[in-house]
């Protein structure tokens, strides 16, 4: 099986069995972000534990509709972030936003930190996908920022504003 058929194949299966699907309480946060381009919605829920510097993401959870790419990266996110610290999260939200730019730029990914999420490398070639396949990453962030009290670069974006 070649290499782009198996990424697809986990895609897929994230697709149809998406983890952390179904919002839970309790939850510190929650937030709605929507992708136009493609009518990709996301409501998304953050739960930490700990304090400032030693944030641990105890559940991330979403309710989402969309195409199979916004479906299949919330699974994923979930699968990653869920049950580590808060800096090993942000950590990976920054490898996969890499990775949605390897296409264009020369990039060193952490593939331990990816998982699953370096399936979605062949997104990197379509630009029109990558909004697709970061919303629910972008939700996250903004969710656990909210979460944890941290200062907003982007107060306007803040849930909702559809
Ligand atoms: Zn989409």
């Amino acid at each position: 099986m070649r290499l782009d058929q198996m990424y697809q194949e986990v895609i897929l299966d994230h697709y149809k069995r998406p983890h952390g699907k179904g919002l839970v309480e309790p939850f510190d946060s929650q937030v709605h972000h929507v992708n136009p381009t493609c009518g990709d919605e996301i409501t998304l829920r953050v739960k930490l534990t700990g304090g400032p510097g030693e944030y641990t993401v105890e559940s991330v959870s979403f309710d989402s509709q969309g195409c199979s790419i916004s479906q299949a990266s919330a699974s994923v996110l979930h699968d990653q972030v869920q049950g580590v610290s808060l800096d090993q999260a942000m950590l990976t939200l920054d490898e996969f936003s890499q990775l949605m730019r390897s296409a264009t730029q020369d990039v060193n990914l952490d593939e331990e930190l990816l998982g699953d999420a370096i399936a979605f490398e062949g997104v990197a070639q379509y630009p029109a996908r990558i909004k697709c396949a970061l919303l629910a990453w972008m939700a996250f962030k903004d969710a656990a920022m909210q979460a944890s009290g941290a200062p907003q670069n982007h107060a306007s974006e803040v849930t909702g504003d559809e």
